[in-house]
């Protein structure tokens, strides 16, 4: 999984009107056009963007501005002089390969996460406490489990009051949402109007906060107590393998849910934070399915708990309610589903806007178990596994990529 880098050098460069031919010693060609290498200098006048200092403008430059000379120095870096006033720029050969972004180029960049079903059960993305809490390598491992299967358990948590949190900070700050910082999942009537997580009901999986502009990131839940008669165990879904799914089956429903928007609510009063203002009224409207320029769903929001109701065109309403029901037998569906009964000292990870969580009824009888809950962000996340990453020197192929 580790990415060595390359020494990649040029071996030839052709002008040609609005862009430069670069061939590479590994047989390789790119393509860059003069307005993006113009664009792309990153010399101390031009700035460089990594750290939000870029100050080259390109209206500047005109669209079709050519070098008045090109050389390359022994295959390392490419040299440029520009029209009409000679602003060299020097572009590092790693560089501009890394940044190359020919067909093949782009596609070897793009992440691919590991789809899974409820087989994943054999093989699961898991790590002990301890590798995570003293180890760089093992804190990387699991921040790669999340990047490629959006859910990682980690075994033998100290069942402590504290220990989510400052577990959690060890990816980011926490954020704090309606629930609070931390929120205590445990069979509760007086709270299952403000949250359902409190109740004894069965939920079917869904994305959290569905009906929030930013849903948490990597949201977080640690077993303290769990019932002993198996019930209100803990359901995952894929949200990526089920999209793919409905394609493959039904390619029209996978598009309506790609490009119409369902409405999401979430209103209740709130006793508990009287200063926080009486009542939460929150609403969003987003496409289940978000999808890359290249037709990857990047991003998953689904939620029977929150939609409020359709507002589509009249026409499209029969075809897209019959999209969502496919939808939401394949996310009910066993095939798809990971079920695990937590443990004490379990605590899983999983990334919101990928992965779907639900579990099973709370008995009658037993109402003993005890979750914590809270998120970070996805941003200080995938940003610490991009530091850890160079850090223990494997490199950084994918530094283009959110993922
Ligand atoms: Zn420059």
């Amino acid at each position: 999984m580790k990415n060595q880098s390359k020494q990649y050098q040029i071996s030839k460069v052709q002008q040609h009107k609005e862009k430069l031919l670069v061939d590479w010693t590994d047989g390789h060609q790119s393509i860059f056009h003069y307005i993006w290498l113009r664009d792309n200098c990153y010399c101390s006048l031009c700035g460089d963007p990594r750290h939000g200092e870029k100050r080259f403008r390109i209206v500047d430059v005109p669209l079709d501005i050519e070098p008045l000379s090109v050389s390359w120095d022994s295959g390392k870096a490419l040299e440029i002089l520009w029209q009409p006033d000679a602003h060299k720029s020097i572009y590092d050969a790693e560089w501009l390969r890394q940044h190359c972004y020919s067909a093949k180029e782009r596609e070897h960049r793009q992440h691919r996460p590991i789809f899974w079903h409820s087989n994943i059960v054999t093989n699961l993305p898991q790590i002990a406490y301890e590798e995570v809490q003293t180890r760089d390598v093992g804190r990387l491992q699991l921040l790669e489990y999340l990047r490629d299967y959006g859910i990682c358990f980690v075994r033998n948590v100290p069942t402590l009051k504290g220990k989510l949190e400052s577990f959690a900070e060890l990816f980011g700050p926490l954020l704090e949402t309606n629930y609070g910082r931390v929120f205590e999942i445990v069979v509760d009537p007086e709270e299952s109007q403000k949250s359902v997580a409190n109740s004894q009901m069965n939920l079917i999986p869904h994305t959290d906060d569905a009906y929030q502009y930013a849903p948490p990131g990597i949201i977080f839940f640690h077993c303290l107590i769990a019932n002993n008669d198996g019930t209100g165990e803990s359901t995952f879904v894929d949200g990526f393998q089920i999209a793919e799914v409905l394609r493959q089956e039904d390619s029209e429903a996978f598009d309506l849910l790609c490009r119409y928007e369902i409405p999401f609510q979430k209103h209740y009063s709130d006793r508990l934070r009287p200063t926080a203002g009486e009542r939460i009224d929150m609403r969003f409207s987003s496409p289940v399915f978000c999808l890359d320029s290249g037709g990857n769903v990047k991003e998953v929001r689904i939620s029977n708990l929150f939609p409020a109701p359709f507002d589509l065109p009249v026409e499209i309403i029969q075809q897209f309610y019959a999209a969502y029901r496919k939808l939401m037998q394949l996310i009910i569906d066993p095939r798809y589903c990971l079920k695990q009964g937590l443990q004490p000292g379990d605590l899983v990870m999983f990334d919101n806007h990928r992965v779907l969580h639900g579990r099973t009824a709370i008995g009658r009888q037993n109402q003993h178990r005890h979750l914590r809950y809270c998120s970070v962000d996805r941003d200080y996340f995938h940003s610490q596994r991009r530091i850890l990453n160079k850090n223990l020197s494997f490199g950084e192929i994918g530094l283009l990529n959110v993922n």
